[in-house]
């Protein structure tokens, strides 16, 4: 009999904003193990779409930093940069399909949201219960995307404004998704169990596209997971908001969502989270250090 290939597909998916570090590493084991356990293959994706913060230095040293600490993926890097076309195709269905407004307002968070929401402190810490061990862990909530009021939803708007905006494709404005008002959202997390949010209290219409011409993180991201058939989302357990908006659009576009796995965060000696700031403890710093990635591994248990 032979077997059938795993249908099981993952990604490691880092920005390269900085040098990677530990937080990273960990996570990024911790998909490569699914991987293996699955028998299935891993996609490394360089999330190079914030222009202002991305270096090329940083992407050589992300795949350097990466094959050091042991992990492997299946060539060749998909680069977000180079695949603009293809999120373009996703924004023109979400119009057609009535499911995104252009925003006019002028924010300093729509600079932002090119990245993935990382960068929040935790707003709340929720206890969630963990399906494999019965305990009690504990799911941060990051304070991530501000709320955005609907100001510029259509029917908040004068017909003849509404008119205007109705051009397709209205070019130079940021573009939000319309959340499902009321609608609560779930699903089952691979590590924290789970998890629940409302569309319209717990978040508010996100940016799928920006002013600059450039897709938002949540956008991109949606249409490579679902471009790569990837089956199960492993990160860091910063993003569980951003995966209801990203159910939201899987869903807009015609796609099954994968599964996801969300890890713990590796905090620092003060239970601080990792943040590319700890130049410290970059895999970089380590290895300088004479850390191997062994010992580094081990540590992580
Ligand atoms: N590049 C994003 C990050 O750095 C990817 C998040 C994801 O895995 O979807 O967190
Ligand atoms: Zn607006």
């Amino acid at each position: 009999m032979v077997n059938s290939p795993s249908p099981y597909r993952g990604r490691l998916a880092p920005s390269p904003t900085g040098y990677l570090h530990l937080g990273h590493a960990r996570t990024f084991w911790v998909a490569q193990q699914r991987t293996q356990a699955a028998h299935g293959e891993l996609f490394l994706r360089n999330d190079d779409l914030d222009r202002a913060r991305c270096r090329p230095e940083f992407v050589a040293a992300m795949i350097e930093d990466l094959r050091w600490f042991g992990l492997t993926w299946r060539e060749p890097v998909i680069t977000q940069s180079e695949r603009l076309p293809l999120y373009r195709a996703a924004l023109a269905q979400l119009h057609a399909g009535g499911l995104v407004y252009p925003c006019t307002c002028s924010r300093k968070d729509v600079a932002a949201a090119i990245s993935a929401p990382h960068e929040g402190t935790p707003t709340h810490v929720a206890p969630v219960s963990d399906r494999r061990t019965g305990a009690t862990a504990t799911a941060p909530t990051f304070d991530d995307e501000p709320h955005y009021p609907g100001t510029c939803r259509p029917e908040n708007l004068p017909p003849a404004e509404r008119d205007r905006r109705a051009t397709w494709p209205f070019p130079g404005h940021n573009w939000r998704f319309r959340v499902p008002d009321g609608e609560t959202l779930a699903f089952t997390d691979g590590h924290f169990g789970e998890q629940r949010a409302v569309a319209g209290r717990d978040f508010g219409d996100f940016l799928v596209w920006r002013k600059d011409d450039l897709p938002s993180y949540q956008l991109a991201s949606v249409v490579d997971d679902a471009a790569l058939g990837i089956t199960e989302v492993v990160r860091g357990a910063d993003l569980i908001k951003s995966t209801f908006r990203q159910l939201l659009l899987f869903r807009a576009l015609g796609h099954a969502a994968p599964a996801f796995y969300h890890c713990p965060l590796v905090t620092d000696d003060h239970g601080v989270r990792l943040a590319k700031r700890h130049d410290a403890l970059s895999l970089r710093a380590l290895r300088e250090q004479g850390r191997t990635p062994e010992e580094l591994r081990a540590d992580l248990k």
